[in-house]
C-alpha cells in the first residue's frame, strides 16, 4: 500500500470519530514527509529534538510539530520557537522549562502530561496522583507561557485487548475528572492523546482525540 493510500483508509476510519491523525514521521527522510505533506496531512510527530529540528526547517511552515518522545531539558530551547505542542511532558522541572524558553520568544507552548498507564517500568510519566496533585499545585498558575490542553499515555505492548482498552479507559476517567476539578488560567483539558498503529482503533474507541500513527502509514521502522 502506498503512503497516499494509507493515509486515506485512517482519514476514513477516523472521520466519524473524535480523534485527529498526527502522523509519526521518526526515521524517515525529509522525502518522505513532503509525500504525506502532499496528501494533506500538516500535523506531524517526532520522538526527537535532533531529528524534529532539521526537517521543521526543511518542510512548510503551516505543519505544526508535535514532539512525542522523552525531551531533556537542555534541549528544550532548540524547539522552543516553533513547537506546537509537547506530549511528553513527564517531570514537573520539564514543564517550568518549556516555560521559561516559550516566555523567551514570547509565546505560548501547548503541553500535555504524559501518563504512565502501561505495566512496563520502561515507559515514562506521572503516576495519577502526581499529575493530580501536581495540576492541583500553584505553581502551575506562575507557568504563564505554557497552556496544558489535556494528558497524553502509552498503553502496555500486548496482544491482550482487554488490558489495552482497560488502560486507555482508565486514562479518560482520569481526564474527565481533572477537567472537572481543575480551575486553573493555564489549563484547558481539551486534548487526550492515545493510539499508535497497533491500538488506535481501541484509544478511539474510548475517547481518544489525537491517534499518534508512524508504522501504519510509512511501514516499518528500520
Ligand atoms: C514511535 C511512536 C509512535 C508511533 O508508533 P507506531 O507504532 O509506528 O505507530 C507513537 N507515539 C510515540 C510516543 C512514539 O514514540
Amino acid at each position: 500500500m502506498s503512503i497516499e493510500h494509507n493515509i486515506q483508509n485512517l482519514q476514513n476510519r477516523l472521520q466519524a470519530t473524535s480523534a485527529r491523525l498526527i502522523a509519526v514521521t521518526k526515521t524517515h527522510p525529509i522525502e518522505t514527509l513532503q509525500i504525506a505533506y502532499d496528501a494533506g496531512l500538516r500535523e506531524f510527530g517526532e520522538n526527537r529534538v535532533q531529528e524534529l529540528v532539521p526537517k521543521a526547517q526543511a518542510l512548510p511552515r503551516d505543519i505544526r510539530w508535535h514532539l512525542i518522545g522523552t525531551l531533556q531539558s537542555n534541549k528544550v530551547k532548540y524547539i522552543a520557537d516553533f513547537v506546537y505542542m509537547i506530549h511528553s511532558v513527564d517531570k514537573p522541572a520539564l514543564l517550568q522549562e518549556i516555560n521559561k524558553q516559550a516566555q523567551k520568544h514570547n509565546r505560548m507552548i501547548n503541553c500535555l502530561l504524559q501518563i504512565h498507564i502501561a505495566q512496563e517500568e520502561s515507559k515514562f510519566g506521572f503516576d495519577y496522583a502526581e499529575a493530580e496533585s501536581f495540576l492541583k499545585s500553584k505553581e502551575i498558575a506562575d507557568l504563564k507561557n505554557v497552556k496544558i490542553m489535556g494528558l497524553m499515555g502509552m498503553a502496555t505492548f500486548t496482544d491482550n485487548e482487554a488490558q489495552i482498552r482497560q488502560e486507555f479507559s482508565g486514562l479518560k476517567q482520569f481526564f474527565e475528572k481533572l477537567k472537572s476539578e481543575i480551575s486553573q488560567p493555564n489549563v484547558a483539558f481539551g486534548e487526550l492523546s492515545m493510539g499508535m498503529s497497533s491500538d488506535w482503533h481501541i484509544a478511539v474507541e474510548e475517547g481518544s482525540t489525537m491517534v499518534r500513527v508512524g508504522s501504519a502509514i510509512f511501514g516499518t521502522r528500520t
